[in-house]
């Protein structure tokens, strides 16, 4: 195993959700902008964390940009191809901000829906359209992914792997290692706290947890 250990923690929304939400309970997954900058501010502390935001909000220009920037910190966008330009989510401008400002933009998909579900028929919208469509907007190559709704099993995997994503981010709420093709990642959720986030995602691993996380994992991906 190389590589170091290293916490993956992933944002949605910031600031008020959505009106109506786009999924059940997506008012769970956005954070208020005060939390959020709090939440920054511990994890500029941390060495080993790495952070994302997923589904492509229009926060993420308005207020996590400018936010990371502050700090000196670069982040991962997982936009969704489908919802760019549509009203409270990203454009092609606002896409082409976060890369050009030295943030790692990848995709999230198409139309949100968990890649273990799509029909064979529809895959490639999933993994190659809606890739080569961000791709376009952010004028540079994408080769990283978040899985929608954190959902992934054997086959998804190997689909991603024969597209040549490089890296491929998933919500496993587990410790990761730097350098490996999965990723597990931790969610901030709405009533996370810098002290709920500590507790919750940056505690040290007990004696023999490593070699857990990676048995679990394992069992997971070849489900
Ligand atoms: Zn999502």
């Amino acid at each position: 195993m190389s590589g170091t250990e290293l916490r993956n923690i992933s944002f949605h929304g910031i600031g008020t959700p959505n009106e109506p939400e786009r999924e059940p309970d997506e008012h769970r997954y956005w954070v208020t902008e005060s939390a959020f900058l709090r939440v920054l501010d511990l994890c500029a502390e941390q060495p080993n964390v790495r952070l994302s935001f997923d589904d492509g909000n229009a926060s993420d220009a308005e207020i996590a940009l400018p936010a990371l920037q502050e700090r000196g910190l670069t982040a991962d966008f997982f936009p969704i191809a489908d919802r760019l330009g549509t009203p409270g989510n990203l454009d092609d401008d606002t896409v082409k901000a976060l890369a050009t400002a030295g943030m790692t933009v990848g995709t999230h998909g198409a139309a949100h829906r968990p890649w273990t579900k799509v029909p064979p028929a529809d895959q490639n919208a999933e993994l190659q359209d809606a890739r080569a469509r961000i791709a376009e907007a952010a004028g540079r190559p994408v080769d990283t992914a978040a899985c929608p709704f954190g959902a992934y099993d054997r086959k998804v995997l190997q689909a991603l792997r024969t597209a040549g994503y490089r890296t491929v981010f998933t919500s496993d709420a587990r410790p990761a290692r730097s350098g490996n093709w999965l990723q597990p990642r931790y969610s901030v959720e709405a009533d996370d706290t810098p002290e709920t986030v500590r507790a919750r995602m940056l505690t040290p691993r007990p004696a023999g947890g490593r070699a857990v996380d990676r048995a679990w994992l394992m069992a997971k991906a070849w489900r």
